[in-house]
């Protein structure tokens, strides 16, 4: 039994190691040059040295999630990646000189405890059954603990938003803050997004936040490797442009469901109502190689605008980049120095921005800057010795990413949050999809999972 896969994002080299391990032939066709997708790197030789950045992803979560792929393969995921949980988890800014760490005490205060108890209720009950399975097994899924957790199923079923929920929760406009932030973990904004959400706070609290030693890159190197030694084969440099004459027994597609639809597959009603969803958003990367140390920063670091809402609009309803963004800023040579030339950083900086081709970025480096020197931390020019930016449009280039969007469909409704686009193609009953536009959804722990629940359906369907 031979399988296609197309893509080597996380997702798609998740599911070849499984296939592969389950005893499929398996073949990937990637179009890039290396596996990876978003969660690739990039590296600049400047005359101080080499810089090494991050170009998605810069926090883990849920690192359960990647050690069973490992365990299912028969080996340990500690003999190929390091994993260092990152303390505090994040280090929040805001204008009026506030100064918050995501540590261990913040996780501890009452107001949050509290609202993490809330979640954890969301979280027994939902987890499993959203999380492992396509949303047709769910109820077959749900298991004892799952019904014990039904009396939660009130918190779940709320039409609230995120941003609602936070505002009745706590009366620090900071903490709110921080908590409608999570909603950007899936693109979507927290005025819209349902409260349901409240689980990814909860999810970085129980589980850690973490970084693999040597950067997000080593993830995917770590998944191919792991595929090639259940025997998947790999081709880069191969764009597959017609995902039904691709032969073999069924074919796997990780790329974005959205694109996919609209260029390679004939269906174009279906791919019409799909392009009618409201998309999560895109971002903008600014990678800086700086000279010097900044003191105040951490590992990880948010400088938040000062009207959050006003940032949501431009990005969702105008489609222009946010006037006073919120940033974030990752300095992983913080704690891999090789990352960084002696005496350097290495800053990540990453903003939202709408998942629209044409929003204009030009100039949009200095808006960054200017923005971080009200917070007296942006680096003076002549301390900047290479900077390079990456924007919507590019990651229609590189990613084939639909508008540019990260994750496809933004969650805000629990129709789209819950329901996205399916593992299984409903008419070509040969085709799967996987990755972050299509079931459980983006960041790499879902994507694992996603890879995990389409190799299983895939099982399911042609047996071992
Ligand atoms: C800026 C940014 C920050 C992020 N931050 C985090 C974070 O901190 N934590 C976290 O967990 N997640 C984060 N994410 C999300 C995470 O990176 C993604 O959800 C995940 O990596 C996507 O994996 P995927 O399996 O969907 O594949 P993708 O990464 O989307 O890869 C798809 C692959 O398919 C290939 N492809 C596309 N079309 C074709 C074709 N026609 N033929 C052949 N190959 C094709 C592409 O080249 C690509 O390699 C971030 C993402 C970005 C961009």
């Amino acid at each position: 039994m031979h399988v296609k896969i197309v893509g080597a994002g996380i997702g798609g080299l998740a599911a070849a190691a499984r296939l592969a391990r389950m005893g499929y032939r398996v073949e990937v066709f990637e179009k890039n040059a290396a596996a990876g997708g978003k969660a690739a790197e990039r590296r600049e030789l400047t005359p101080a040295g080499e810089f090494r950045w991050d170009c998605g992803p810069s926090l883990v979560t849920m690192p359960a999630v990647l050690r069973e792929l490992f365990d299912f393969c028969g080996e340990r995921m500690e003999d190929h990646l390091a994993l260092r949980r990152v303390e505090p988890s994040c280090r929040y800014f805001w204008t009026d000189g506030t100064r918050i760490d995501e540590d261990g005490a913040f996780w501890e205060r009452p107001d949050v405890a509290r609202y993490l108890a809330r979640a954890r209720g969301i979280y027994d009950l939902s987890a499993e059954a959203f999380l492992h399975h396509a949303p047709r097994d769910w109820w077959r899924a749900l298991g004892a603990k799952g019904f014990a957790a039904l009396r939660h199923l009130p918190k779940v079923a709320t039409l609230r938003s995120l941003a609602s929920l936070n505002a009745r929760h706590f009366r620090d406009p900071h903490i709110r803050q921080i908590f409608d932030r999570f909603a950007t973990y899936n693109g979507s904004s927290p005025y819209r997004t349902p409260a349901t959400f409240a689980i990814i706070p909860y999810v970085e609290a129980e589980f850690g936040a973490w970084y693999p030693e040597g950067g997000i890159a080593q993830i995917p190197r770590a998944i191919e490797a792991l595929a090639r030694r259940q025997g998947a084969d790999f081709h880069f440099g191969h764009e597959v442009t017609n995902l039904l004459d691709l032969g073999g027994d069924a074919v796997l597609c990780n790329a974005d469901a959205i694109t996919s639809h609209a260029h390679w597959l004939p269906d174009a009603s279906r791919a019409r109502r799909m392009q009618r969803e409201e998309l999560a958003c895109s971002g903008f990367v600014l990678w800086l190689g700086v000279r010097g140390r900044s003191g105040a920063l951490s590992h990880h670091n948010i400088f938040f605008s000062d009207d959050y809402r006003q940032e949501f609009r431009e990005i969702f309803d105008e489609r222009r980049m946010p006037s006073q963004p919120t940033i974030y800023v990752a300095i992983t040579s913080r704690t891999q120095p090789g990352d960084a030339p002696d005496g350097c950083e290495n800053w990540f900086v990453l903003v939202n921005a709408p998942a629209y081709c044409h929003a204009n970025t030009r100039g949009y480096q200095e808006v960054i800057l200017r923005r971080l020197a009200e917070f007296g931390v942006a680096p003076d020019p002549s301390r900047i010795l290479c900077r390079a930016d990456f924007g919507p449009a590019d990651f229609r280039e590189r990613d084939n990413a639909w508008e540019g969007s990260l994750y496809g469909w933004a969650s805000h409704s629990p129709r789209t949050a819950l329901l996205r686009p399916p593992i299984r193609h409903p008419r070509h009953r040969h085709l799967f999809f996987c990755g972050g536009t299509t079931h459980p959804g983006g960041g790499i722990p879902l994507v694992l999972l996603s890879g995990k629940i389409a190799a299983e359906q895939i099982g399911r369907h042609f047996g071992p």
